[in-house]
């Protein structure tokens, strides 16, 4: 079996990213990374189903361990990506994605040039910040926070191989779907056509 794809969506606060990912695993194959973090739980959220949630001791201790793909603080919190997790899917061949900040996305395509970044923007600055006030989620000091952030965010832009905007989510998920299924096909061609070499290199006619 061929290894799987290493997908990573970014995006500011409010973009949406995290309901495109929600849709995105309901198809065949795609798989989302549970992130560890040492933010506090929030309503509706669930242990090792949204984050597993820890103490910033134990996370400094999974650092320290090597057991993260890569961690980035945030807003006053840590988040990072358990590896195993993530290379355990790699090798049943799935397609896997890491729903991560900028920081950290980029650390991941420094050690894995093969990942693909996805970066989901929203359709304007105006709308961003009326998705973030109208979900009720953060007060407005958090909101302004998060607003600081994604300019931040958006200035590395550039070293995304992808940006989707999310005007309509049915529209933005499936232009998702193609950029994964764009790759996994390159993937297939790439492997037939190495094999197909190998099996010449070995034919002595
Ligand atoms: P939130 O607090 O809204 O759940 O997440 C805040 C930010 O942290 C989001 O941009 C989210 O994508 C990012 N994030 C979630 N998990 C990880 C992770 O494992 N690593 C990194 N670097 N960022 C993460």
């Amino acid at each position: 079996m061929s290894r799987g794809s290493l997908f990573i969506v970014s995006g500011p606060s409010g973009t949406g990213k995290g309901t495109v990912c929600s849709e995105l695993i309901k198809c065949e194959n795609i798989f989302l990374s549970i992130s560890a973090t040492t933010r506090n739980m929030r309503v509706g959220e669930k242990e090792g189903v949204t984050y597993f949630y820890t103490t910033e001791e134990k996370f400094k201790k999974m650092i320290s361990d090597g057991q993260m793909l890569e961690y980035a603080s945030y807003n006053g919190n840590y988040y990072g990506t358990p590896k195993k997790a993530v290379e355990d899917m790699l090798e049943a061949g799935k397609n896997v994605i890491l729903e991560i900040e900028v920081q950290g996305a980029l650390k991941v395509k420094e050690k894995m040039p093969e990942a693909i970044l996805i970066f989901v923007v929203p359709p304007s600055i105006a709308e961003l910040k009326k998705r973030l006030i109208y979900r009720g989620r953060e007060d407005r000091d958090e909101i302004k926070r998060r607003i600081g952030e994604a300019s931040r965010e958006f200035s590395q832009l550039p070293k995304y191989n992808y940006v989707v905007v999310n005007d309509e989510l049915q529209r933005c998920v499936n232009e998702v779907l193609d950029i994964i299924n764009a790759t996994n096909e390159k993937q297939r061609i790439i492997e037939r056509l190495l094999n197909e070499l190998k099996e010449s290199v070995n034919y002595d006619d």
